[in-house]
């Protein structure tokens, strides 16, 4: 199912990228197994299924078409689609994302702006594809990328720890698109706002969409499942599990206040939710 919102100006659609399998253990860091199994059940592999789950947003005041995150797209060799159990988006022809796009009945080449939260390969891998020759190239070579200048520098130049999620194939062909290096928050189109956030990866973005009083965030690896709105539950893949907590504390206060829709990029099952008080706590409503 294809949710749509309209905030304001923008026309919100949310995409289906694809899915992939990840560590569950990897996922969810130090809560113990016997919890987190109850939440998503693992496979013989002890991966959890997990979604690409992209956010498009139509203008209804001008010509731009803006996209949120590119899924892992079918550069791959199939050792490394085994890995991760990855399924593309349905259909032949063409670039996995573009038919991603095309499913919600919108025609890719419309797309003007692609949003990248970061440069990790099931975030970004979509925006590129190989051509006859077998080069990466980017995927909407006239769209404008935005992404934060810091994961951009980590992304060409990763540390030991996070070098399998940041492939050079993803990264260097969208050095010849128009590029938007972002340092920090603020907003970049009418009522799309960007949010710098360290501790998953350095340089990390979330994405803010206000319009006609309603708030749509975009949370990335913030808070990748439901599951994930507990501040605390932090993955093991993020670089500082502190600062994550301290940012996504921030983020559900700020979320809960204007009545966000969340929009959760990895979870299986539940593409949207939204938050509400209880017994003082902040808690993700059962979506
Ligand atoms: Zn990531």
């Amino acid at each position: 199912m294809n949710m749509s919102e309209t905030l304001g100006r923008w026309r919100a659609t949310i995409i289906d990228g694809g899915s992939l399998s990840l560590d569950g253990g990897a996922m969810f860091g130090s809560v113990p197994r016997v919890v987190w199994e109850r939440c998503i059940e693992p496979d013989s592999e002890h991966r959890i299924p997990m979604k690409t789950r992209l956010l498009l947003l139509e203008d209804s005041q001008s010509d731009r078409v803006v996209l949120i995150d590119a899924g892992v797209g079918d550069k791959e060799d199939p050792a490394f689609r085994d890995r991760f159990a990855i399924q593309l988006p349905e259909g032949t022809g063409e670039a996995p994302l573009r038919r991603a796009i095309r499913s919600v009945g919108v025609d890719p080449q419309r797309v003007t702006d692609l949003i990248l939260t970061h440069l990790h390969f099931d975030h970004v891998g979509g925006a590129t594809q190989l051509d006859r020759e077998g080069q990466s190239t980017a995927l909407f070579p006239d769209a404008t990328h935005w992404v934060q200048q810091a994961n951009w520098d980590t992304g060409l130049s990763p540390n030991a720890r996070e070098r399998a999620s940041y492939l050079r194939q993803n990264i260097e062909p969208l050095a010849a698109a128009p590029l938007e290096k972002i340092d920090g928050n603020g907003e970049i189109l009418p009522g799309i706002s960007v949010e710098r956030v360290d501790g998953h990866t350095l340089g990390m973005q979330t994405v803010r969409i206000e319009g006609g009083g309603r708030v749509m965030r975009y949370l990335a690896d913030l808070a990748p499942t439901w599951h994930h709105l507990r501040a605390a539950w932090t993955m093991g893949y993020d670089i500082c599990a502190i600062t994550v907590v301290e940012e996504k504390q921030r983020m559900l206060e700020a979320a809960l206040e204007e009545q966000a829709l969340l929009v959760l990029e990895h979870d299986p099952v539940h593409a949207v939710t939204s938050l509400e008080e209880r017994n003082g706590k902040i808690v993700a409503r059962k979506p």
